[in-house]
């Protein structure tokens, strides 16, 4: 740690959040925070804009202060002279452990003669030796750490140690109001503040910045592969066609069902983030030694999902987790739930890419990525324009049919945006519900496929019981099933005009789907879209189908 200079006291922070706390209007906490930051030491700026956001080290840290409630109030009893039992029943009717502490310290004997009063730096350097400690005794060495920080605090701040300790600090500042405040403090344009914030998520190393070199100083700040971004957020697509539209041409892509990881890569050093930017390379070796058999060796950081399989084939969500948060019998695990990286873009490689469009960090991660099929494979994709949307639907049905989600709509020419949901990268999922329908008919495919029935008319019940028809779906079976169908179908034909046959309701197939649509086109008065076939439901009745009646709700709970 650095040797710090600065003598500014910890009431001085306390005072700003007193000031932070008697106002909620956006505006005044702006001004005040901007004020004192102005007034800040450079030297301890990135100190005390991490301690204004109620934090002692930015996200991505792998330090963590690691005191419980318990212990606080335990540290907190011992200062103060009273039970466990008094600060207990001081925080339950204070509803608060910053409010208890304050009130349990004002009525503390204390002779202040021989104290020295708290300075900013002593509340950073004791609260980092908390998250240094661990092993034997952390406990009893943790609480005396505290209490050398207690004894010397004020009622005031005795309440913000307390507060920062259990990380809640209740001021009501976020990171927009830091980059407010630093805009207004240093005079500098608030889309230079936010992107430097964006790029580094270090609000300290931002102030720091902003201060000593000005606007200037914080355009050069840009991607560092260790240092996790937040990643590019997904909005629903309102329809596939219209969003492919509006792009112009879209890049399509498997949505696998899994967990997104940032891959960083310094020197020899890899690190593999969460969307929540916590660092879980321990639990996830294989990827590790994908990522060093696969990826060149070079500082990069590139985006993916790794997803779940047993026989080769997708599982739920809950094994990934097991995986992911796993801290014991990593090696067991592995060979039980084996990972599979799809890596879907490239963040920097060499140098930053995130300006550069998707497509193009597209292109580049296929000229460094060396795929090992099961293991390390890079997302499945489709350019879909508005001439092939039938492309975006056969790759939205090999989806479903293979067990992920659905698909992605991402726009080539869009820059990688970090903690932006915007309307560059969609999402299209199948509902989470499957429906049961009956088949009442098809249509014979054409050429090469004219003695098959390609494509399956389905239907639901009414009240009554009468059939009606909703939707036509044409694939996710494979060849073999295909024929199976095909030849049931014909067994219970009953009419046959063309290409068309109508056929006896018999077959219960269980069909997965993006959206339920309004439509005139069939009885029921709705449609499908994206209906793909997940399976011929032999175990299944006619009287078990889905009802026009359930159809109607899942619509209305979605519109
Ligand atoms: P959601 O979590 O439903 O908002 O959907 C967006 C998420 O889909 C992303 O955060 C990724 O975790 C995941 N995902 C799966 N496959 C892809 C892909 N090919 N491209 C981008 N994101 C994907």
């Amino acid at each position: 740690m650095p040797e710090f200079q600065s003598k500014m006291r910890y009431k001085e922070l306390v005072d700003v959040y007193e000031a932070l706390t008697s106002t909620t209007k956006r505006l005044e906490k702006t001004a005040i925070l901007a004020e004192f930051l102005k007034n800040t030491e450079t030297e301890i700026l990135p100190i005390v804009t991490l301690l204004s956001l109620g934090k002692v080290f930015p996200v991505w840290s792998e330090k963590e202060i690691g005191i419980g409630l318990k212990l606080l109030m335990k540290a907190i009893s011992l200062v103060v002279g009273v039970s466990m039992d008094t600060v207990e029943d001081s925080v339950r009717d204070n509803g608060d452990i910053g409010f208890a502490a304050e009130a349990l310290f004002a009525n503390r004997y204390q002779s202040t003669l021989f104290t020295r009063p708290l300075t900013i730096v002593k509340v950073y350097k004791n609260m980092t030796k908390l998250a240094e400690i661990s092993g034997k005794n952390a406990q009893t060495r943790k609480i005396r750490i505290l209490i050398e920080l207690l004894t010397s605090a004020s009622p005031s701040e005795a309440k913000y140690i307390s507060r920062t300790v259990v990380e809640e600090l209740r001021v009501g500042i976020g990171e927009g109001t830091i980059k407010d405040a630093v805009s207004e403090a240093f005079n500098i344009e608030k889309e230079v503040v936010e992107r430097a914030l964006m790029l580094t998520n270090d609000p300290g190393l931002v102030a720091e910045v902003a201060k000593a070199e000005g606007e200037g100083g914080l355009k050069k700040l840009n991607l560092i592969p260790g240092k996790p971004v937040k990643p590019m957020l997904s909005q629903l697509s309102p329809g596939i066609e219209s969003s492919v539209e509006e792009m112009g041409a879209a890049i399509c892509e498997t949505k696998y069902d899994g967990f997104r990881v940032q891959i960083h890569r310094r020197g020899d050093e890899i690190k593999v983030f969460t969307r929540r930017l916590d660092n879980i390379v321990k639990a996830v070796p294989e990827i590790v030694e994908y990522v060093q058999k696969c990826l060149p060796h070079e500082d990069l950081i590139v985006e993916g999902e790794i997803i779940a399989t047993k026989d080769g084939n997708p599982i739920s969500f809950q094994y990934i987790l097991q995986r992911v948060r796993r801290k014991y019998e990593i090696e067991r695990l592995r060979l039980e739930v084996p990972l599979i990286m799809y890596l879907f873009d490239v963040l920097y490689y060499k140098k930053p890419l995130i300006d550069t469009p998707f497509g193009e960090r597209r292109q580049v991660l296929e000229s460094i990525a060396k795929v090992e099929p099961s293991k390390f494979e890079l997302s499945n994709q489709v350019i879909v324009t508005p001439e092939n949307i039938e492309d975006a639907q056969k790759l939205f049905e090999s989806s479903i049919k293979d067990g992920h989600e659905g698909i992605m709509i991402k726009d080539p020419l869009a820059p990688y945006m970090p903690g932006i949901r915007g309307k560059k990268m969609l999402k299209l999922k199948a509902e989470p519900e499957t429906l049961d329908l009956v088949v009442v008919g098809g249509t014979y495919g054409r050429g090469r496929r004219a003695n098959l029935i390609g494509s399956y008319l389905m239907a639901a019940q009414d009240e009554e019981g009468n059939l009606k028809t909703i939707a036509h779906t044409a694939t996710g079976l494979d060849d073999a099933t295909l024929l199976e169908l095909s030849n049931k179908v014909e067994s219970l034909m009953i009419e046959k005009k063309g290409r068309k046959v109508k056929a006896r309701p018999e077959i219960i197939l269980e069909i997965a789907y993006s959206e339920i649509v309004k439509s005139p086109e069939y009885e029921s008065g709705y449609s499908l879209r994206f209906p793909v076939v997940k399976r011929i439901r032999d175990d299944k009745g006619i009287e078990d189908i889905d009802t026009v009646h359930r159809i109607e709700s899942i619509f209305n709970a979605r519109n």
